[in-house]
């Protein structure tokens, strides 16, 4: 009785030691920090107000400049000078892009990249910190996507790892990918294309958002960008308008086909066009005329949908007896696929550096924006997220060329606050809000996370063997090859008539005054 007594005693010990340890376990934090030397140093350094202001005012400067993209020579050149100054190795104007840069130190392995984006989108221009629409100059472009702290966001972070590697003699490589023209979705399968990622063995993304968090899985849509143009012949619209042939009526049929197309599209498609070339008057029978497409669908549908939409153009031409003189894809990229693993680390360093602590003034601007929005007025986000596990779902939705550098290195983009939750993206709101003391914040915190992971993947090689292998694995089952027609070239004529206009009107009314 006694065994049996003592034995049922130690098991009720056991028990008890089991659960005890269990509510330890899973009390704690899910993902435990760590901090250690070189870390501590990333974090020092970016934690000076001297710092945090030096790259706030880079951003705001990048901001003022609002430079569409290939067209961002003013934003490019001052985040490159800006690495080159601490020290980095900068290869200037790449891919057949003047404003393409890649900045490198250290060397040999491991290769890690930081992207950075600095374009700006057309039509936004707006006054920074004022919480109605108030243009900067009526019609000019502007920051919509908060692309002014993010290549700021990464080349505060690498310039701070380089100061850890030159202490502590840490081994490895680290690159700033200086990527033009995000917002049209252009640069980075030409960047690969011409080789710059060959040898990186991981990559930290980054984006601006209200939020301070990563995900991982696939998602957005890959996308075919492609301009239409017809020929057809002039003629006098009312006298004899028999002998033309107006190539208006091509695209006006084209885009009749494509919108019956809709119906028979899978659901996650999207599609969406302008008519670039209408003709110059009515009484001239148009022989121009010319439609942008973006042509958006998964992996699997996007190229069979492309091919349908080619068909309705082929049709148009042949119903209004023109030509379909040149279909020309500016650019085509993948959906992103972020590696799980990669998100995994990059958490850690979100939850690690937290979130910003935001002043009363800050709390009021955003709770005046969002009154404005008619959004809830919560004011700024107090919380990091939790990280997002893809839904299983595939939903269609828009695309970022940074899908092609997913299939080619292990890669998750860290999002950092900075933004007025609320705030709409490509919107005078979110221009508003990414100008000054939030968005100095805020990039500082993404730069934070930045650095610190790119640390733990330069130190810790089982913490990159992991990323590296999850690539592996997904990449036999999706391995790359880029969506671009080989005589897909970057299309450096895009933005330059809008910039020509507005950068002279800008540089009078605002820029290089202040
Ligand atoms: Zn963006």
């Amino acid at each position: 009785m006694m065994m049996r007594f003592s034995d049922c005693n130690t098991r009720n010990v056991t028990i008890r030691i089991v659960l005890l340890a269990c509510f330890y376990l899973f009390s704690q934090p899910s993902y435990p920090q760590e901090i250690y030397p070189e870390k501590q140093a990333v974090l020092d350094y970016l934690s000076k107000p001297y710092i945090l202001e030096e790259y706030g005012k880079i951003s705001d400067a990048i901001w003022s400049f609002a430079e569409l993209g290939l067209q961002e020579y003013r934003s490019s050149e001052l985040l490159a000078n800006t690495l080159e100054e601490a020290g980095f190795e900068v290869e200037r104007g790449l891919a057949g892009m003047p404003t393409c840069f890649v900045a490198t130190c250290g060397s040999g392995k491991p290769v890690i990249g930081l992207l950075g984006e600095f374009d700006a989108l057309p039509m936004l221009s707006q006054k920074g910190r004022v919480p109605e629409q108030d243009p900067l100059l009526d019609g000019a472009p502007g920051h919509g996507c908060g692309h002014n702290t993010m290549c700021t966001a990464a080349a505060a972070a690498a310039i701070a790892v380089k100061q850890a590697m030159d202490q502590f003699n840490i081994k490895g490589t680290i690159k700033v990918f200086g990527s033009p023209a995000e917002e049209t979705i252009i640069s980075r399968p030409y960047m690969i294309r011409a080789g710059l990622f060959n040898g990186v063995d991981a990559v930290i993304d980054n984006h601006s958002s209200s939020k301070f968090g990563t995900s991982y899985g696939k998602g957005g849509n890959a996308v075919f960008s492609t301009i239409f143009t017809f020929r057809g012949s002039t003629a006098h619209s009312a006298g004899s308008p028999w002998s033309g042939r107006s190539a208006l009526d091509a695209v006006e049929l084209m885009n009749i086909a494509t919108n019956y197309l809709r119906e028979h599209l899978h659901y996650t498609y999207r599609m969406h066009y302008i008519i670039l070339e209408g003709g110059e008057a009515p009484n001239v029978v148009p022989d121009k005329a010319s439609v942008w497409y973006y042509i958006r669908n998964t992996d699997e549908r996007v190229e069979s949908m492309y091919k349908r939409v080619i068909d309705c153009a082929k049709g148009a031409a042949l119903a209004t007896g023109t030509e379909l003189a040149d279909i020309r894809c500016l650019t085509a990229v993948h959906q992103k696929h972020a590696n799980q693993a990669a998100a995994e680390l990059f958490q850690k360093n979100i939850e690690l550096v937290g979130m910003p602590e935001w002043t009363d003034k800050e709390e009021a601007f955003a709770k005046a924006l969002q009154k404005n929005l008619k959004k809830e007025e919560t004011g700024m986000p107090d919380k990091v997220d939790s990280l997002k596990a893809p839904t299983g779902v595939a939903v269609g939705g828009g695309s970022t060329d940074v899908g092609d550098v997913s299939l080619i290195a292990p890669t998750a983009t860290i999002l950092f606050p900075g933004a007025v939750p609320g705030a709409i993206a490509h919107h005078w709101s979110t221009v508003a809000g990414n100008y000054g003391s939030t968005a100095w914040k805020g990039l500082n915190a993404g730069a934070k996370a930045i650095a610190a992971s790119a640390i733990d993947l330069l130190i810790k090689p089982e913490e990159l063997k992991k990323l590296q292998d999850e690539f592996e694995n997904y990449s036999k089952n999706h391995p790359y090859k880029s969506l671009l027609p080989e005589d897909a070239s970057p299309p450096l004529d895009l933005n330059k008539e809008l910039m020509e206009k507005w950068r002279p009107l800008m540089e009078e009314f605002y820029l290089d005054h202040q």
